[in-house]
């Protein structure tokens, strides 16, 4: 039986990260999707660890090529889900989740109709650029890209599945746990069988 496909979003800054580094330790049947971008790696990015940091015209290959699951321009820049690493993991029955935006969401939403979409929502405005100030990794150019985008980003949030507010972070971790727990038990997704199989 194939695994179960989850896309997390949310405006830059709101703790996207923090929160898949913390569920994902604990979920041996969970993978994380890494992306490929035209980005350069700001901070401690590692290429192959956080993304796949490809030029523009690899990118355009890789498109021309089939190789996307979705993909979006961003902040000036291409971003994408590699196709065949996510459609094997599943295929093999492990669990798979992405972190893409809005747009990213919703070409996933329209083709893979059983992902489950979750949306991390901010505790104000404010909050969410002091986090995205205090993290210290982004030049103001791209800082101001990403601030002039937040209020079409939390626009979308009625696309989503499951919305939860990244206030206290062991809270929101908690809430997305929850969500993945519940998703797995659903009568429909069938996962329950596996239990009754001799
Ligand atoms: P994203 O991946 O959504 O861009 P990050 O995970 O990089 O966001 O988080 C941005 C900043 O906010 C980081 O410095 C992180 O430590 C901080 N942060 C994340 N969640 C919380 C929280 N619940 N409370 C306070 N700070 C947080
Ligand atoms: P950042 O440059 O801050 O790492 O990411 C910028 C935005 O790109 C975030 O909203 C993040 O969710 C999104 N993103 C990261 N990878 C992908 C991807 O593969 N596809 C899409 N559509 N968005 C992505």
């Amino acid at each position: 039986m194939d695994g179960l496909l989850y896309v997390l979003s949310g405006p830059s800054g709101v703790g996207k990260n923090t929160i898949l580094t913390e569920v994902l330790a604990k979920r041996k049947n969970l993978t994380y999707s890494i992306s490929a971008t035209t980005r350069p790696p700001r901070g401690q990015e590692v290429d192959g660890v956080n993304y796949y940091f490809l030029s523009k015209q690899q990118f355009l290959a890789e498109l021309e090529n089939d190789g996307f699951l979705e993909w979006a321009e961003i902040y000036g820049h291409y971003y994408g889900t590699p196709k065949q690493m996510v459609l094997d993991r599943l295929h093999k029955g492990e669990h798979v989740i992405l972190d893409v935006d809005i747009q990213g969401a919703a070409q996933i939403k329209s083709n893979y109709p059983n992902a489950i979409l979750i949306f991390l929502y901010p505790p104000s405005i404010e909050e969410l650029k002091r986090r995205l100030l205090e993290r210290n990794t982004d030049d103001q150019e791209s800082i101001n890209k990403r601030l002039a985008y937040i209020d079409k980003e939390l626009a979308a949030v009625s696309l989503y599945d499951y919305v939860v507010v990244n206030d206290r972070l062991d809270e929101a971790c908690r809430r997305v746990e929850s969500i993945i727990d519940a998703e797995e038990i659903r009568v429909r997704r069938g996962y329950w069988k596996r239990f009754l199989d001799p």
